[in-house]
């Protein structure tokens, strides 16, 4: 069987009819990491004593007659800002290199009953900010298509690990497209499920009214499968909700005819590359062939996104990474006094992009600039929601390019941040608002590297999100 063959149903079947062992399979992906991790570096560390072990506990079941659990054997890359108990959570920063996490996020305790298996836990931009794995304080990761590009940011490392063969499914974060844009970058799918779907607890914050997290692998079938386990009420997030989980794998053939597809007319202006316009011209057809009717849109505040977004993402940045102060987590470095151990152990664990951010946020926050930056940054957070409602009355989907370009090369943009702020353009919306958004597969460039398109539904609708990617998908979409 080759590697993009394994998903979740796959490899149940395998298990179930006895043609491998769970620790075969992990096996198998641990060979594969130890092969191709040299090169392209998705992860920070690997487990894989204890994922054989969790493969053994599935073998064990399997041999006692018992029912398999729903991701049972899965082999799965984790970001590493998502604990794991007994696991470095390094965030990709040195102030956390060596803090070993005291326990599993919720999501982690929901895979680990599910039956997943952990490989290791995967690179990132320091603290999830950057959209390139450059801003790793430790090494960047490569894109597994070609060595010289970037995978995407910031959950680089998980989007690489699956599209590079050396995991089934990853678990990213995604705040301004973290796992949408990886995703697009190496020819995987991924989903960022609407706010307050999925448990925070044990995501380590970085804008906390925009993260959340989400899956990504191979297949729409495994990201509903994962959606599925992770999504639903838990006690330890506040801002998680009550609301029923549909059973998503079972809701992937609904059909799709007559279902409204919105174009936003203000995205698709200016600033695409135009291999990218072409691929995303053959996904479109590809819907109208389905029976989707696409629509023209309006999002007019579109050109107030970056702005808003920035201002806030690092407003909540600067106040979330406060914690880090050489008292309670992570690296200590002692001065003279208090104030002088703030400072050395700030100066020396955080890299530049952090800082940037931490320095942007405390002033946007700070009084005689608050009124001026964050409440307004607020109020246009408002007007963008406002502009979806009103999309969302006419359609039922909107769809847009993942990402304006394919993936760049190393360090094309690592020296101009603001260029870098700007192609996240088609992913903040969704946070900001807080509606579901996907990313699909929709070809390659002629030198080969993948391109995605993005779907956005309306909040808790990732049911008929996951459907018609499905149907997209079956129907030949990924490889137009
Ligand atoms: N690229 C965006 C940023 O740098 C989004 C990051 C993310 O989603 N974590 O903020």
């Amino acid at each position: 069987m080759e590697f993009k063959e394994y998903s979740v149903p796959a490899i149940r079947r395998l298990l179930s009819q006895g043609q491998a062992s769970a620790r075969e399979i992990c096996r198998l992906f641990l060979d594969s990491i130890e092969r191709r991790d040299p090169q392209v570096r998705a992860y920070i560390h690997w487990n894989p004593e204890a994922a054989l072990k969790q493969a053994d506990r599935i073998d064990q079941l399997r041999q006692e007659g018992h029912p398999l659990p729903p991701l049972a054997g899965l082999p799965m890359a984790i970001k590493d800002n998502i604990s794991l108990q007994g696991l470095r959570c390094t965030c990709g920063s040195k102030i956390l290199e060596h803090y070993v996490a005291l326990y599993d996020a919720t999501v982690i305790e929901r895979l680990r009953a599910a039956g997943a298996v952990f490989l290791g836990k995967t690179n990132l931009d320091e603290f999830a900010m950057g959209s390139s794995t450059e801003n790793s304080a430790f090494f960047p990761t490569r894109n597994p298509h070609d060595l010289d590009y970037v995978p995407g940011g910031s959950s680089g490392g998980s989007a690489a690990a699956v599209g590079g063969e050396m995991a089934v499914a990853a678990l990213g974060s995604d705040t301004g497209g973290s796992i949408r844009q990886p995703a697009s970058f190496c020819g995987v799918v991924g989903l960022k499920p609407t706010y307050s779907r999925v448990s925070r607890y044990g995501l380590v914050a970085f804008g906390s009214s925009l993260d959340q997290i989400g899956p990504l692998a191979g297949h729409v079938c495994d990201v509903a499968a994962i959606l599925g386990v992770i999504a639903g009420k838990d006690p330890h997030d506040s801002t998680s909700l009550e609301i029923n989980v549909p059973d998503y794998l079972e809701g992937l053939n609904a059909p799709v005819k007559g279902l409204k597809i919105g174009l936003p007319k203000e995205y698709f202006r200016s600033g695409i590359a135009d291999v990218v316009k072409d691929r995303i011209d053959r996904a479109l057809r590809k819907f109208e062939e389905l029976g989707c009717a696409l629509v023209e849109i309006e999002l007019p505040h579109t050109e107030y996104a970056i702005a808003c977004y920035y201002v806030l993402a690092m407003a909540e940045a600067s106040s979330n990474l406060a914690r880090f102060d050489g008292v309670r987590y992570g690296l200590r470095i002692n001065g003279g006094n208090l104030r002088d151990m703030y400072q050395q152990t700030r100066d020396a664990g955080f890299g530049a992009e952090v800082k940037r951010r931490i320095m942007l946020g405390t002033f946007v926050l700070s009084s005689g600039y608050y009124d001026a930056y964050y409440l307004k940054a607020q109020k246009v957070r408002t007007l963008i929601k406002q502009d979806f409602e009103r999309a969302f009355e006419r359609a039922d989907f909107i769809l847009t390019p993942t990402s304006p370009t394919p993936p760049f090369r190393l360090g094309e943009k690592s020296e101009d941040p603001l260029a870098m702020y700007l192609s996240d353009i088609f992913t903040i919306t969704a946070n900001l608002v807080g509606v579901p958004g996907i990313s699909l597969p929709c070809g390659k460039t002629p030198e080969g590297l993948p391109i995605g398109v993005q779907l956005l539904g309306r909040h808790f609708d990732e049911k008929r999100l996951l459907n018609l990617s499905h149907q997209f998908e079956e129907a030949g979409g990924f490889s137009p």
